[in-house]
């Protein structure tokens, strides 16, 4: 099966009488037959389930279809993004473990990084992940290799092949935040991560109407006991350990479980997945190529002849698709939000991933109270506007670009 025929054929757990999308089972509790049974059930000696925080049928498909898509071994869903960054972080790490990142992240996740530090986890950021950056800040006490595949909003693209190359040489897992460029650009797990997380309330809900997070397990990575006392418990899973102690132990007790009806929102966004991605691709690299060819301002986006990461792209990426943001220099605060103020299609929105354009300035909102240095790592700067791009007709987005632009440059 391809990419495409999975988001539709790819097998669900049960059949449901024909049902072509999973029912939503809307019921905290399953009631059993008799004792016995649920004493099996919460055993794991026999299929079944017990109680939606620990698994439900419509979360549970929802996984399983993400599992597929990833090419994974298992994947658990959460309740937000943020609670899939923290349950694959916290799953594998123990009080003076640390961290290596990428310092180009999504706010959210330094601010969890952040509190990380109040338990003894601290992270080494990097500004450019490679291998030998990588190799340079290793210590004895690194423990995971930490990234987003195309940093939001700083738009740099990780060569996943080569951070998995020295994640695997040195013992580490390589956990990708994959988001911004879902499965329908490039699997992570294919080219080497162990661990891929998604904020699935972005392109994998793609309408906006939704939060969650998922977390997929490649299930290739050799974990060793001694340097992860965290998982020693589930050594008998080998290397279902990771998913193993996500469901048994840590993601079950935080009880960061997915609802029952945002999974199945998501079952029903996941089906136009490929088709959305393509589409936001082709409007994305056609909208930065007018407004950097005619509009006079600085556009940064991966799949942009011009952009650094091209190249990138075109090895890394399938048919070379670039994501679906871009962000513009406009000269200055006062100018960036004149040109939000006048667009009429694009929503003024803290989300990215939606099927309708939304626009941000990023430095007043989501980094409002991230300090300088933050900010400068993450590529935020105050004359910066981040277009998360929509399925709207590529001419009425330029259109939209171009006036908006012209009153900008009037207000000047
Ligand atoms: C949005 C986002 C998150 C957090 O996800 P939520 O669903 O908002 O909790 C994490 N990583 C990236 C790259 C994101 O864009």
């Amino acid at each position: 099966m391809r990419f495409n025929t999975k988001l539709l054929h790819g097998k669900f757990p049960s059949d449901w009488s024909g049902s072509t999308l999973p029912p939503i089972y809307q019921v905290s509790a399953f009631a059993h037959e008799s004792a016995e049974r649920l004493e099996k059930v919460f055993l794991n000696k026999e299929p079944g389930f017990a109680y939606t925080r620990i698994a439900n049928p419509t979360v549970a498909a929802f996984e399983r279809r993400m599992a597929l898509l990833e090419g994974g071994m298992d994947a658990v869903s959460c309740s937000s993004g943020m609670a899939a960054v923290s349950m694959a972080l916290l799953n594998i790490l123990s009080t003076g473990d640390e961290i290596i990142s990428s310092s180009s992240l999504f706010g959210g996740t330094f601010g969890l990084l952040a509190n990380f530090e109040q338990f003894g986890l601290h992270t080494n950021y990097l500004s450019e992940l490679n291998a030998e950056t990588v190799e340079a800040a290793l210590t004895p006490h690194t423990k995971v290799i930490f990234a987003e595949l195309i940093g939001n909003p700083k738009l740099d693209v990780v060569d996943i092949r080569e951070l998995a190359y020295v994640a695997e040489r040195h013992g580490l897992p390589l956990v990708i935040d994959a988001t911004t460029a879902t499965p329908a650009l490039v699997r992570p797990l294919e080219q080497g991560a162990h661990i891929v997380v998604h904020s699935s309330s972005k392109y994998i809900n793609g309408s906006g109407d939704a939060i969650s997070g998922v977390i997929v397990d490649g299930g290739r990575f050799d974990w060793d006991f001694e340097k992860y006392p965290a998982l020693a418990g589930y050594q008998q899973m080998g290397k279902f350990a990771f998913t193993a102690r996500l469901r048994q132990d840590i993601w079950r007790n935080f009880g960061a479980c997915l609802a029952p009806q945002n999974a199945w929102l998501n079952c029903v966004g996941l089906e136009t997945l490929g088709l959305r991605m393509e589409r936001l691709c082709k409007n994305s690299l056609a909208l930065a190529e007018h407004i950097e060819q005619n509009l006079g301002m600085a556009v940064n986006y991966p799949g942009l002849k011009s952009n650094s990461y091209h190249a990138l792209i075109a090895k890394q990426m399938d048919d070379g698709l670039g994501g679906a943001i871009l962000t513009l220099r406009t000269g200055s605060k006062k100018r960036a939000f004149s040109l939000i103020d006048n667009l009429r299609y694009a929503k003024i929105a803290t989300n990215i991933g939606d099927v309708r354009t939304l626009v941000l300035h990023p430095a007043s909102t989501i980094y409002a109270h991230s300090d300088e240095q933050t900010m400068q790592l993450s590529g935020v700067y105050d004359d910066l506007v981040r277009i998360s791009v929509g399925l709207e007709d590529i001419e009425d987005l330029i259109e939209d670009f171009t006036l908006a632009s012209i009153v900008m440059n009037g207000d000047r």
